[in-house]
C-alpha cells in the first residue's frame, strides 16, 4: 500500500482517533490516583524515545501506543487538582473537548478567508473580553500563545505609538535616530517583561526600576517623573505573592504625563472580572494595553494568551506584515493583531471557556481559587508553618527558620511524595515554598491532603 492509501485507511477505519480518545479518557480517569510528578521509573523509561530517525514509515497504532505507555506516565499531572507549581492552569472539560474537535478541523486562523469560524469566534470573544474587564469599544484583542508574546506585542504597539507621535515611523526607520523611549518597571516585574524589553531592543540596562514594598507591589510614590516617551509596566498578580500593583494610582500619574501603561496581568487580570476581587484591579481600564493568559486562571488548555490594546492603529501597524496574496476582508482577520501569520485556532478553547462559564462561572472559578489559597494558608499556619504573604489572590508563600539546604530537602521530600507538587523560589534572599492554586479541579480535600503532605515532609527532613 502506498503512503496515502495507508493514511486514508487509518482515517476511514476510525480506529486511530478512537485509540487516541481511549488513551485520553484512560489518562483522565486515573489522574487522581497517580503520582503528581512522574516517578523516577517513568522518567528513566523516556530513554526509549532516543533512537535513530526512522528510514521508512512506521505503524500509526504503535506510535500512539508508545506515546501513551511511555509518554503519559512521564507527563506532570497538572490537571489533577494537587499540582501547585509555578502558576499553572488545568483545563475545563468543555475546553478540552472543544480542542479535540477543532484539532480535527486543523484551521489556520490567519485570515477570515482561511477560517470563517475562527474569525467569528475571535470577534465574539474580543467583545466579551472588553465587557468582562470593563474596557471601551476601541479595545482590540490579539490571540496569542501566552503572556510572553502578549507583553511583547503590547510593548511593540507602545513603541510604534510613541515614535509615531513624534513623526517617526518605526517600521520604516527603525532604531537608529529614533526617539528615545524610557521603560519604567517595578523591581518585581516578571521575567517575561524583561525579556520583551530585551527582544524589542530597549535594553535591560535602560529599564528604570522602581522599588516595591514587602509584598512586591510597586510603590507609586517612588515613580520617576514620567513623560510622553515613557512606557510604564504594571503588574496585576505577582508570581510569588499574588499581589497587585496600585493600578489606579499609577495609571493616573502616567496618564497625566501622557505615558503608555501596560498591565501584565497574566493570571491576576481575571480578578477584574470578579466582583469580590475587582478591588485588586481598580482603575485597570485606564491603561493602554493589557496582557492576560487564558491558560492559567481561566483554565483553558495550553497555549492560550491574550493581548488587549486600546490603540488599534498602533498595534496593527506594529505587527502587520503584508503580501500581495493577503486578502483582507471586512471580517476580522486575526493575523492583523499578531506577529504570526499561520496560527492554530486556539480561540475555540477560550470562547468555549467563556461561553460555558458565563459571568457567574468565572466568578465561582476565580474566587474559588482564592478561597482555596486562603484555606491553604490557614491550615498551614495551624500546622505551624510560616505564611509570608498576604493571600490576596491565589498565591501562598511559605518560609522557614532552618537553612536553605533544609528547605531544598523539604521541597524534594514533598515532590517525591507524589501527593502534591509545589516549587521553590527565593523571597527576601531566603529559599521558600511557593504554592499556586490555579486549577478548577482543586477541592478543599485536595488542600487538606496537601497540607498533610507538608507535615509529613517536615518530619522527614534532616535538621
Ligand atoms: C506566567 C506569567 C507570564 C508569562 O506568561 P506565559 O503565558 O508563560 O508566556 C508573565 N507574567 C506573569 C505575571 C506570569 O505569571
Amino acid at each position: 500500500m502506498n503512503l496515502r492509501d495507508k493514511m486514508q485507511s487509518e482515517l476511514a477505519s476510525k480506529a486511530l482517533l478512537k485509540q487516541a480518545a481511549n488513551y485520553g479518557l484512560d489518562y483522565a480517569e486515573h489522574i487522581q490516583q497517580r503520582s503528581v510528578f512522574p516517578t523516577r521509573n517513568a522518567i528513566v523509561n523516556l530513554e526509549e524515545f532516543v533512537e535513530e530517525l526512522p528510514a521508512t514509515p512506521g505503524d500509526a497504532e504503535q506510535i500512539l501506543r508508545d506515546l501513551h505507555n511511555l509518554g503519559s506516565p512521564a507527563s506532570v499531572a497538572t490537571t489533577s487538582g494537587r499540582y501547585f507549581g509555578f502558576v499553572t492552569g488545568a483545563a475545563l472539560p468543555v475546553t478540552l473537548a472543544s480542542k479535540w474537535l477543532t484539532d480535527i478541523w486543523d484551521q489556520n486562523s490567519a485570515l477570515f478567508l482561511m477560517s470563517p469560524i475562527a474569525a467569528k469566534l475571535e470577534a465574539v470573544t474580543e467583545a466579551w473580553l472588553r465587557e468582562l474587564f470593563g474596557l471601551t469599544d476601541q479595545v482590540v484583542a490579539s490571540f496569542l500563545s501566552g503572556s510572553s508574546m502578549a507583553i511583547f506585542c503590547g510593548l511593540a504597539a507602545a513603541r510604534f505609538r510613541i515614535c509615531k507621535n513624534q513623526g517617526w515611523d518605526f517600521n520604516q526607520k527603525g532604531h537608529n535616530g529614533a526617539p528615545e523611549i524610557r521603560i519604567v518597571a517595578g523591581h518585581s516585574a516578571h521575567g517575561s517583561v524583561i525579556k520583551a524589553a530585551a527582544l524589542l531592543g530597549f535594553g535591560i540596562d535602560n529599564i528604570e526600576w522602581v522599588d516595591c514594598d514587602d509584598q512586591g507591589r510597586l510603590i507609586a510614590s517612588n515613580l520617576p517623573p514620567l513623560d510622553h516617551n515613557t512606557i510604564v509596566l504594571v503588574q496585576a498578580g505577582h508570581v510569588s505573592t499574588g499581589s497587585f500593583d496600585p493600578i489606579n494610582e499609577i495609571c493616573d500619574t502616567a496618564n497625566r504625563a501622557g505615558s503608555w501603561v501596560h498591565i501584565d496581568g497574566a493570571f491576576g487580570l481575571w480578578a477584574g472580572a470578579v466582583n469580590r476581587l475587582s478591588h485588586l484591579t481598580a482603575g485597570l481600564e485606564k491603561a493602554q494595553s493589557w496582557s492576560v493568559d487564558a491558560h492559567k486562571t481561566l483554565n483553558a488548555p495550553y497555549d492560550n494568551g491574550i493581548l488587549l490594546c486600546s490603540d488599534r492603529e498602533a498595534l496593527v501597524n506594529a505587527l502587520q506584515i503584508s503580501g500581495s496574496y493577503v486578502n483582507f476582508s471586512e471580517h476580522r482577520d486575526g493575523m492583523l493583531y499578531t506577529p504570526e501569520m499561520s496560527r492554530r485556532a486556539r480561540i475555540t478553547e477560550l470562547w468555549a471557556a467563556l461561553k460555558y462559564l458565563g459571568r457567574q462561572g468565572i466568578d465561582e472559578l476565580v474566587f474559588g481559587l482564592h478561597q482555596r489559597a486562603a484555606q491553604f494558608a490557614q491550615e498551614l499556619a495551624s500546622a505551624d508553618f510560616k505564611v509570608l504573604n498576604e493571600v490576596v489572590f491565589n498565591q501562598v508563600l511559605v518560609g522557614f527558620d532552618w537553612p536553605d539546604a533544609t528547605t531544598a530537602d523539604f521541597i524534594d521530600q514533598l515532590q517525591k511524595s507524589g501527593e502534591c507538587w509545589v516549587g521553590g523560589t527565593k523571597w527576601a534572599n531566603k529559599s521558600v515554598v511557593r504554592i499556586s492554586v490555579c486549577s478548577w479541579a482543586t477541592t478543599a480535600e485536595d488542600v487538606s491532603r496537601s497540607v498533610a503532605a507538608f507535615v509529613d515532609a517536615r518530619e522527614r527532613v534532616t535538621l
